[in-house]
């Protein structure tokens, strides 16, 4: 097996017994971008350069018989919406195509910390807005099972680059699905922490009360070592927890004796694929072989979660895209006067995904509107909220598929909005609950393509998630 398809923990065993250097390791990955780049498309920018300097240093540091960290000298991929001083943060939108943060985000600082090596900035739907990468300004990122279709989204680049070999982990963000979804269209491991849990200092913000960071990897070992190195309090971003993290590889035991997991009868309905609902229930019975229980249960207020995220995130995301009006950075198309000048950026640089959730957003948060939809959505979101805490009175772990159907065509969605939301109606439930979940690849549909079932966990509690998906690794 080539370096680059290796896992983080496989080759961090390599580097220390000094079987293969971070130089070597590095080179590995980048020739496989060299080799599939043109056709995958995962990334916006590569930082090659630094990657070279970086693995060297890393070498330097083994050579003088120093400890290295799990993630030292393990090549990744940043998706372009966290912020890296010095190296351009786009958002895969023109109005901050040129932009170069004068800051990092925690996240990355954390791994620069660890001396991961950062390959380069990986592309996502503009702003993080969609289910496909199809809506990033630059180019559409193509899924390394099948190039002609989506890898999905929003981190579409950050799971297609861990799924062709263009990295061997990436951060993605996701504030309704963008990590889990395209984890699953791409046959990776991607978790969704706790919200609070991993800093969002330095994430450009999308919907600041569901955006959360987490590790795409491609085994649920990775996951572990990567949420490790990136959770934790900040005092930068007063919505992160204060809780003790825990070491998470401590929860990679396979062991699910006594678990409650709980399969809600909500996600297993027409409009979820045959093949997905029976890759999913036989991930149950699985579990039940292991000693497991599984029980039926219900979240009764399912049915309108799409339209509450569908309401919440844009009215965020209308509040938070004000800022670029083309006067403090961005960039900037002059007009004959201010509000023309703003006008004219806006019209010019926003696509147009972007363009529909500032107006729906705009709507929903009106004068009139307010109460009959934002406050609407508000109360929504505690009714979901409840059908959670309710179900963890019983059950452990939830467990669902991860998305109605697997990876479709490029193009096949582009021109019915509402049928690429509903490609959400899997995962928003858990941002809206502020919970975490997983995506584990579970098998191949008949056209050969990834299925990934979701595992969700109380609030904090990613041990659980993580054990139980080790578990079902373990048992492959
Ligand atoms: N597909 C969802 C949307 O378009 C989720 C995006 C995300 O999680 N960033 O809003």
């Amino acid at each position: 097996m080539a370096l680059y398809d290796k896992t983080a923990h496989e080759l961090h065993e390599l580097l220390t017994t000094k079987k293969i250097s971070a130089t070597e390791l590095t080179a590995d990955v980048f020739s496989q971008i060299d080799k599939m780049e043109d056709k995958i498309g995962a990334y916006i920018t590569l930082t090659r350069d630094k990657a070279e300097a970086n693995a060297k240093l890393v070498d330097e540091k083994i050579a003088r018989g120093e400890e290295i960290f799990p993630l030292e000298g393990i090549p990744c991929a940043i998706k372009d919406n966290i912020c890296t001083k010095g190296i351009k943060t786009t958002c895969a939108s023109k109005i901050l195509e040129n932009f170069i943060p004068p800051y990092d985000a925690t996240v990355y600082q954390k791994l620069v910390a660890q001396n991961s090596i950062i390959v380069g900035k990986a592309n996502l739907d503009e702003f993080a807005m969609g289910s496909s990468t199809e809506n990033s300004g630059f180019h559409t990122t193509h899924n390394p099972h099948d190039l002609e279709r989506v890898p999905g989204g929003s981190s579409g680049g950050s799971t297609a680059a861990v799924a062709g070999g263009e990295a061997i982990f990436a951060l993605g963000s996701d504030t309704g699905g963008s990590i889990r979804q395209p984890a699953s269209f791409c046959g990776v491991v991607g978790l969704k922490p706790t919200y609070g849990r991993v800093s969002r200092y330095g994430l450009v913000a999308f919907a600041s009360s569901l955006d959360q960071i987490g590790p795409i990897t491609r085994d649920v070992t990775d996951c572990a070592l990567v949420l490790n190195a990136i959770c934790g309090h900040d005092d930068m971003d007063s919505t992160s927890t204060a809780a003790q993290v825990p070491d998470f590889t401590k929860s990679l035991v396979a062991d699910v004796k006594g678990l409650k997991i709980g399969l809600p009868k909500e996600y297993f309905v027409k409009g979820i694929d045959a093949e997905i609902e029976t890759a999913v229930r036989n991930v149950a019975k699985k579990y039940e072989s292991l000693g497991a229980e599984i029980v039926e249960i219900s979240l009764p207020h399912t049915e309108y979660a799409i339209a509450t995220y569908y309401l919440i995130a844009p009215a965020e995301a209308a509040t938070n895209l004000e800022r670029y009006d083309g006067v403090s950075y961005g960039a900037r198309v002059d007009g004959a006067d201010v509000v023309e000048m703003m006008t004219n950026t806006r019209t010019e640089k926003f696509g147009a995904e972007v363009k529909r959730r500032i107006m729906i957003g705009n709507y929903a948060l009106s004068a009139g509107y307010y109460d009959a939809y934002y406050l609407k959505a508000l109360k929504v979101r505690t009714l979901i909220q409840k059908d959670f805490t309710d179900a963890f009175k019983n059950v452990d772990l939830i467990l669902t598929p991860t998305t109605p159907n697997v990876a479709f065509k490029i193009g096949e969605m582009v021109a019915d909005p509402l049928k690429m939301y509903l490609q959400d109606i899997c995962t928003v439930p858990v941002n809206i609950a502020g919970l975490p979940g997983i995506s584990v690849p579970c098998g191949v549909a008949k056209n050969n393509l990834p299925i990934g079932f979701q595992l969700i966990g109380k609030a904090l509690d990613e041990e659980t998630i993580l054990k139980a998906a080790f578990t079902y690794e373990q048992s492959l």
